[in-house]
């Protein structure tokens, strides 16, 4: 069911009777979401404001990202680091001196702060002294991104780098009713030259849904050199994706599709007709196959070396019994187990010796696997177990170059979610920073980049498409 509010907040006449009424209702804001196949310069002319500590080591990575991708950067912090990253011209060193620069009615696209340099609490005052000028001047859909470290040397320095994720959780909050999303990414080091493109990807309107969470880039998947490419990114590649009739699944084989890949649509022998109509639109393969049956594994992997090969896997079948632990039957539990953990792991045993150097897996978790919820124990069990399932797996598979990732989506407007009781279905949507539901196509956008080569810092993670939910943030 359609989400009401969300419409009469599209509407700006709308918007203006219930302001001028003082009603207390928040009208959430639609979100900027850009479709159609990835494009090189996904920012232009989008004004980005980059500020930096004292002493902060990745600005040069972030000019030429934010140069490649076409955004007009405006650099403050010290002037001298102002001066050293910013191309002739425009350094402006004091926030408020970018923003004059700017002038009165310009907003701002993004703000990107370089906090890597950060070694001691007196340096977090930086943080203030951009964002608290920046953060009102934010364009509708705008972007925080703070980029540290993982820890730092010493108890100061470890305090000032895990400080960054309060900042960044609690400014994603007060920043959602306008659709603007914060984040954080921490940057191992020797893996500097991998956040671009992370960079890249949070700061597009392809991030619509993905809000106060920190990532974390590291070294250690082996990776083909340091210029991935971002146009058709998937070109020549072969990906299967599990329940791909419908939701989150059809969305992510489309976008898969649209980057190159040819796609294995899989679904339940029953969903013929839009398993079979879907991989006809994206010339891609139907495979009609129940995961939870015996030879399963087998069939999947026989059509893959069929295809010649094998560069990305989404485990994105799944399946709710909702019912609370004394009142489920066994039959229910076991269900729930067998496809969304037991098919998984079974799935991957046998298609992992098929996934060629520089693969991607990408599994469906929850938030309800990182947070639990009532009625769900078997699902959120499930969920969790993937949590465990990528993070163990990810070492073994870094030296060929895979990565292996859980994505878990908060609320999410598919048939699963518009099965559930209308006042949990409307807490659900309002309970996010951002104030309403995700898209498949949301959650299809972060799996898609998960998948590129590009992502290849990334590996053993959770990431949340959640819209910044109360609950498992
Ligand atoms: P959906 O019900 O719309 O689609 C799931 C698909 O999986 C269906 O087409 C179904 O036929 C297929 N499937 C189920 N069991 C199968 C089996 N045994 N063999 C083959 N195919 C099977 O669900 P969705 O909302 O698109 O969710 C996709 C994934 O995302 C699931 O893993 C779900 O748990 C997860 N998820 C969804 C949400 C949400 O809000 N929609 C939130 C968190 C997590």
């Amino acid at each position: 069911m359609s989400d009401v509010l969300l419409q009469i907040g599209k509407n700006a006449q709308a918007r203006k009777v219930v302001h001028a009424l003082g009603l207390p209702i928040p009208l959430p804001v639609p979100l900027r979401r850009a479709r159609g196949p990835w494009r090189e310069r996904p920012l232009a002319d989008a004004c980005m404001v980059v500020g930096a500590s004292s002493g902060a080591e990745l600005s040069p990575v972030i000019a030429e990202t934010l140069a490649a991708a076409g955004a007009n950067a405006y650099w403050t912090g010290s002037d001298s680091i102002a001066a050293a990253f910013a191309a002739p011209g425009e350094a402006y060193g004091r926030p408020a001196r970018a923003l004059a620069a700017l002038g009165d009615n310009e907003r701002v696209a993004g703000v990107v702060f370089d906090a890597t340099g950060l070694r001691d609490v007196a340096g977090l005052r930086a943080l203030y002294e951009t964002f608290h000028p920046l953060v009102p001047r934010l364009a509708k859909s705008g972007r925080v991104l703070v980029i540290g470290r993982p820890g730092g040397k010493g108890p100061a320095a470890s305090a000032a780098q895990a400080a960054l994720e309060g900042f960044v959780r609690s400014v994603a909050k007060e920043i959602g009713r306008g659709g603007a999303t914060a984040n954080l990414v921490r940057v191992e080091k020797g893996a500097e030259a991998r956040l671009g493109p992370v960079l890249r990807f949070l700061l597009s309107s392809r991030s619509a849904f993905v809000t106060a969470q920190p990532f974390v880039v590291d070294a250690r998947t082996k990776s083909e050199g340091d210029k991935p490419p971002f146009v058709r990114p998937l070109e020549k590649k072969v990906a299967v994706v599990t329940g791909a009739a419908r939701g989150i699944g059809a969305a992510t084989a489309r976008r898969l599709a649209e980057e190159g890949a040819h796609v294995v649509c899989l679904d339940r022998p029953g969903d013929d007709g839009p398993t079979s109509q879907l991989a006809r639109s994206i010339h891609g393969t139907a495979l009609l196959v129940d995961l939870g049956a015996d030879d399963a594994p087998a069939r999947i992997a026989d059509v893959v070396r069929a295809l010649g090969g094998l560069d990305v896997v989404v485990h994105n079948a799944g399946i709710t019994r909702d019912k609370t632990i004394g009142r489920m039957s066994d039959k229910q539990w076991d269900e729930v187990l067998a496809v969304n953990l037991g098919a998984v792991v079974r799935t991957h045993e046998a298609l992992e010796p098929l996934l060629r150097e520089g693969g991607r897996v990408v599994c469906l978790s929850s938030i309800a696997g990182i947070a639990g919820n009532v009625g769900q124990s078997a699902y959120a069990a499930s969920k969790a177990g993937i949590l465990g399932f990528v993070a163990g797996l990810a070492e073994a598979l870094a030296e060929r170059g895979i990565t292996v990732n859980a994505v878990a989506p908060g609320f999410i407007e598919t048939r699963l979610t518009a099965a559930i009781p209308v006042a949990v279905r409307e807490a659900g949507r309002r309970l996010a920073a951002l104030g309403q539901g995700g898209l498949p196509e949301d959650v299809a956008e972060v799996i898609t980049f998960l998948a590129s080569p590009g992502a290849a810092g990334i590996t053993g993670r959770t990431v949340r498409v959640c819209g910044g939910a109360l609950i498992g943030a």
